[in-house]
């Protein structure tokens, strides 16, 4: 249908002919999200942001404008090199500066940044590097004693950069080409003419820990990785601003460091990089030192730091306001201990290398009360908008947001991956459903969307055909005094199919199982108690800090555990 309009505020006008009922289309510009916005942005309007990477010596201290010419360097000398668009380009790094530098040259110039995983079995990452096709590693010198032994098995890789000072000719002797990385840089152009990516290609690449299975790649986009570093910076999330010195304890090929140095670029936030020096005395040395506002890392760390502290009061980390732990659950003792005795918030946020990782945070939304502060000390929290979450029981049916239902969470969303690399449709078929990826954790939501995990699938202990929650008991335990950390494993049992099996690691006062026992019968119901315990001098951790239950059953299976009936 169309109108003729003839007389506009008593003014002759031509004739205007328009549809009634037609699309409209937006008139916005568009204009892609890129890695490339973020570095143009943090280094020229938050120049003067800083990099503190810790040294040997103390620490070193880069703004974001040299970090910025400097990743326009590097670009220029991996090109020469001969990297193009989509290549991978691999890192063998710690947290610091250069590694930084990477993040951004590697996809704002149009290829994929890979880091690996330091701490995994060097026959796995050979396997990662081959599958991902890595073509030039960048190595800090005082890992590469570790990298060179892995170094023929790496069949796509034809050049090597040492950042720092090594020896290259130990490379070099394998025929393969090596750089050192600041004289790769020197001379190098300072602007670089990033290209306009299509904001859907690849930008970076991680594997999953393989904890649970063989490690599998997620490939981030440059929309992705921007989309979520915008969700992750939200007053209501991670609450990143340029008045925060955001200290990354999270490995940086854990996850992209649940992609803190692009939301620092994005945020003008300063980046404490703790390098090499992540046991609980050079951390808190560095945290004394270099005073961040802020933490992120797994459960393991803080409480590793915590232990530290107050034996040291003398050691000051009251410049840490907030802490963001994830990756595996926090026990609310060690949330409770960090509020009361140092005035440090610490919120736990939810999320997978699946999820880029941020899934859900837990901060009490304003006005919450005691009642919100408790909920959030125990729960994984509030969805992020963007991801979208569903719980599914064993029929496949949908369950109820009433914090009662236990199902299984399946996420969707603009970073949640929809496939993993190089995998074959039917082999990750069971991990997703109906475009939804199954998480394979399990818990409750409850009606304004607060997640509360119970378990991982594999982890749940399935007794006389109910559930009991490995996580709630580990949590309870590690709110005993004597307790420094807890970990409990399904085990068979001839009875009820599965019992807890507890594994306890003392701070050094002598407690028996049976006071334990006691110490949970107050907490929980009586048939979750486990009867069967461990007492050990520590318990095995993944590569990313979580605690190694597959280790743990294998030993049980092996009867190499010593265990004490109570
Ligand atoms: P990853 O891909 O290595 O980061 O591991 C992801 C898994 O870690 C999730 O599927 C959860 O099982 C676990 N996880 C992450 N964050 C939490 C959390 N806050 N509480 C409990 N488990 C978590």
């Amino acid at each position: 249908m169309s109108l003729v309009l003839s007389v506009c505020g008593g003014r002759p006008i031509s004739q205007v002919s328009f549809r009634v009922g037609g699309p409209v289309r937006s008139t916005m510009q568009d204009a892609g999200l890129q890695i490339r916005g973020l570095l143009e942005h943090g280094s020229r309007v938050f120049a003067t942001s800083t990099i503190v990477t810790a040294t040997a010596e103390g620490h070193s201290t880069a703004t974001f404008a040299k970090a910025g010419r400097n990743a326009a360097r590097l670009a220029h000398a991996l090109r020469a090199l001969g990297v193009a668009e989509g290549d991978r380009v691999a890192t063998f790094m710690w947290n610091n500066q250069q590694h930084v530098e990477a993040y951004f040259a590697v996809p704002a110039m149009g290829a994929v940044i890979h880091p690996l995983n330091i701490r995994l079995f060097p026959q796995q990452v050979v396997h990662i590097a081959n599958h991902a096709e890595d073509q030039v590693v960048i190595v800090d010198d005082s890992l590469l004693p570790a990298f060179l032994p892995m170094l023929s098995g790496l069949s796509s890789v034809r050049c090597v950069i040492v950042n720092g000072s090594a020896d290259l000719s130990a490379v070099r002797a394998q025929g393969v080409e090596a750089y050192s990385y600041d004289m790769l840089l020197r001379g190098q152009p300072d602007s670089y003419p990033w290209p306009d990516v299509d904001e859907r290609s690849a930008a970076a690449m991680c594997y999953t820990s393989g904890t649970t299975g063989d490690p599998k790649g997620v490939v981030y986009s440059h929309r992705s990785i921007y989309l979520h570093s915008i969700a992750a910076t939200l007053p209501d999330a991670i609450a990143l601003s340029r008045r925060d010195l955001a200290l990354a304890v999270v490995p940086q090929f854990h996850v992209l460091a649940w992609s803190l140095p692009y939301a620092a670029f994005l945020t003008g936030a300063s980046l404490a990089m703790p390098d090499r020096f992540l046991a609980p005395e050079p951390l808190a040395a560095f945290i004394a030192a270099v005073r961040p506002t802020k933490g992120l890392g797994v459960p393991t760390v803080w409480g590793n730091l915590l232990r530290f502290v107050e034996a040291h009061p003398e050691i000051d980390i009251s410049s840490m306001k907030e802490i963001g732990s994830g990756g595996a659950a926090t026990p609310e003792s060690m949330t409770r201990a960090y509020a009361e005795r140092h005035g440090i918030t610490l919120m736990q946020g939810w999320g997978m290398t699946e999820t880029s990782p941020l899934g859900t945070f837990a901060r009490p939304l304003a006005g919450a009360g005691a009642e919100g502060a408790s909920a959030h000390r125990a729960g994984q929290g509030r969805f992020c908008a963007g991801v979208e979450a569903r719980l599914i029981d064993p029929h496949d049916e949908v369950l109820p947001w009433d914090d009662i239902s236990v199902g299984e969470l399946q996420v969707r969303g603009p970073w949640v991956t929809g496939s993993y690399y190089g995998e074959d449709a039917g082999t990750q078929a069971d991990r997703f459903s109906d475009g939804w990826l199954r998480t394979g954790d399990v818990g409750r939501i409850s009606p304004d969307g607060w997640l509360t995990l119970t378990d991982r699938m594999k982890d749940v202990i399935k007794s006389g055909g109910e559930w009991i929650s490995s996580v709630e008991l580990e949590n309870h335990l590690a709110g005993h005094p004597a307790v420094v950390e807890a970990c409990v494993i399904g085990v068979p049992d001839d009875r009820w199919g599965e019992r807890p099996l507890a594994c306890v690691v003392l701070a050094g006062d002598p407690v028996d199982a049976s006071e334990l026992k006691g110490f949970l019968g107050d907490r929980i119901a009586r048939w979750q108690l486990p009867e069967r315990w461990v007492f050990l001098p520590a318990i095995a951790m993944t590569t990313t800090g979580k605690y190694d239950k597959r280790a743990l059953r294998e030993q049980y299976a092996q009867e190499a555990l010593k265990v004490v009936m109570a």
